[in-house]
């Protein structure tokens, strides 16, 4: 019998607090509503947070870091913790999932078989990175021998988005405390209702109490983390705008190191040399409308070769026909809603510019949804979109396709090139050079040809570091060094 999601939910609970020196703490401040994405009702109450919470929050990490109950454990203890995390995730599935679900309105089954397994991963991948971080030695000439050494920061801040709560999270968490930090992490306050769980199930698997804490509030709390003058370092997961906010906060405060992961405008380009143009359709809506096209590396711009736009148009049509809204909670829904009432209205925003700036609207999704005041909005495609449309040129970060002919592979990477960000870019093609020749030209971090497989979560499921160019970030995540950008680097010489 399949898991009755729904009756779970009424169990859960779904209370929203602070976990500060490991122990929960209600939070304070003006008080917060939330609604649920997949049917739009009251479901808690949270308070929006107090600039004291991340102070106090702040104090104990450093306290934790000072006294070395984590910073100077052995590193097999911090692997055995992170892997004894690691499998408590995985006992959690279904709690877990359940809550990602209810938070963001993704569906249940995307939160059974990738975020909460993803962020099981990620900190299996900090374990087993945590032994391969190698400083360089250099002993040239018999009078001294000169080395880096790697050390902890200090207390790193992260602060994410609402997309992948608990993933993103990870992402900031693994690899810090791998390296030997404290953490104080604030998670989106449109999604809380997760990441706090994840503080106290550390604790489970042995992490001293103080190492990693987790505030929760909007911009306020983060600002006040970004300014705070005992964070060494800051770790961000969401918009151009607020990582560019961050860069002036250290700046302004005290030069705290910074990695932010921001926006992105992914181009899809499909030569006509492309493989099979039913796998390409296939490949084009995994990336598009995956977690209703609330991803940053979703390919929100399809450039198709003039000779087979028509025929590839057609087939993407077709297939998006069979991408039904449903209700998140509900095992067979695959397309879900978006996370809030405002982002709903954002991304109709966008569809509405989109028809007054002349782009053809050649599909909008059934208006019929499970609840009329969820936060639905159904899988839509413009075509002939010209690039200085607002949504060919504006991170939409919703379900929204904008299709743009190509005569030639210059123009593909001229259209391709046209945006302030550079975070991801896929391309269909069978000719080996010209996939090694656009990978030289595409400005983007992370370039997938022929998009075949499951999206993931990187490249390479996090085994490759990671970053954005231009607008869309600074420094990288996953890999070695994403490890690496955890630690500071000091360069010792010792004369013999
Ligand atoms: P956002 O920038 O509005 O918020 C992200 C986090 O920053 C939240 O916790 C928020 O409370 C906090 N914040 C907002 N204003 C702040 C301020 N002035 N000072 C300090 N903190 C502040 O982004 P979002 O809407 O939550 O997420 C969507 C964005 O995230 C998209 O642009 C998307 O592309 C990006 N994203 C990037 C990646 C990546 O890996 N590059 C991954 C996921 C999402």
């Amino acid at each position: 019998m399949s898991t009755d999601w729904i009756a779970k939910a009424r169990d859960l609970n779904v209370q929203v607090r602070n976990f500060i020196g490991g122990r929960w703490e209600n939070v304070g401040g003006a008080p917060l509503e939330k609604y649920a994405p997949r049917d739009g009702q009251f479901l808690t109450q949270m308070g929006s947070g107090e600039t004291s919470e991340a102070d106090r929050a702040v104090a104990l990490a450093r306290t934790a870091f000072h006294d070395g109950r984590w910073s100077k454990s052995s590193l097999q203890t911090r692997k055995d913790v992170l892997y004894k995390l690691a499998n408590l995730i995985e006992r959690r599935l279904e709690n877990l999932a359940l809550i990602e679900s209810l938070d963001g309105g993704k569906p249940i089954n995307d939160a059974l078989c990738f975020d909460i397994p993803a962020t099981a991963a990620t900190f299996r991948h900090s374990a087993e990175t945590g032994d391969k971080l190698f400083g360089k030695v250099f002993s040239a000439d018999f009078t001294n021998l000169s080395y880096q050494l790697h050390r902890p920061w200090g207390v790193v801040a992260g602060i994410v988005g609402w997309n992948f709560p608990l993933l993103l999270a990870a992402r900031k968490i693994a690899p810090a405390l791998m390296a030997g930090n404290s953490v104080v992490l604030k998670p989106s306050e449109l999604t809380s209702l997760g990441t706090a769980h994840l503080a106290e199930i550390a604790v489970e698997a042995g992490l001293p109490e103080g190492v990693l804490n987790v505030v929760h509030g909007g911009a306020p709390i983060g600002d006040a983390l970004a300014r705070h003058p005992d964070v060494d370092m800051l770790t961000f997961t969401g918009s151009t705008a607020t990582g560019k906010h961050l860069l002036i906060a250290s700046g302004q405060s005290n030069m705290k190191r910074l990695v932010l992961e921001c926006g992105g405008k992914a181009p899809n380009i499909v030569f006509d040399d492309a493989p099979d143009l039913e796998a390409v359709a296939d490949g084009i809506l995994a990336r598009a409308f995956r977690n209703q096209g609330q991803v940053c590396t979703a390919s929100s711009r399809v450039l198709i070769q003039e000779g087979i736009k028509d025929e590839l148009l057609q087939r993407i049509i077709r297939k998006v026909q069979s991408l039904k809204l449903g209700d998140p909670l509900q095992p067979e829904t695959r397309y879900g809603a978006l996370v809030s009432a405002a982002h709903q209205n954002r991304v109709l925003g966008y569809i509405k510019k989109g028809e007054e700036e002349g782009a053809r609207l050649v599909h909008r999704g059934s208006s019929a949804v499970p609840f009329p005041s969820g936060f639905y909005v159904s899988a839509t495609i413009f075509d002939e979109v010209q690039p200085t449309q607002r949504i060919a040129r504006e991170e939409i970060f919703g379900p929204v396709l904008c299709v743009m002919p190509f005569r030639d592979e210059a123009h593909a990477l001229q259209l391709a090139n046209d945006t302030i960000y550079g975070l991801s870019a896929i391309a269909w093609t069978c000719d080996l050079s010209r996939a090694h020749r656009i990978t030289q030209s595409l400005n983007a971090g992370w370039i997938v040809v022929n998009a075949t497989s499951r999206p993931t979560g990187g490249p390479t499921g996090g085994l490759l570091s990671v970053g954005g160019l231009k607008e869309s970030g600074i420094g990288v995540e996953g890999g070695i060094e994403g490890l690496e950008a955890f630690t500071s680097r000091t360069a010792v010489q010792l004369f013999l």
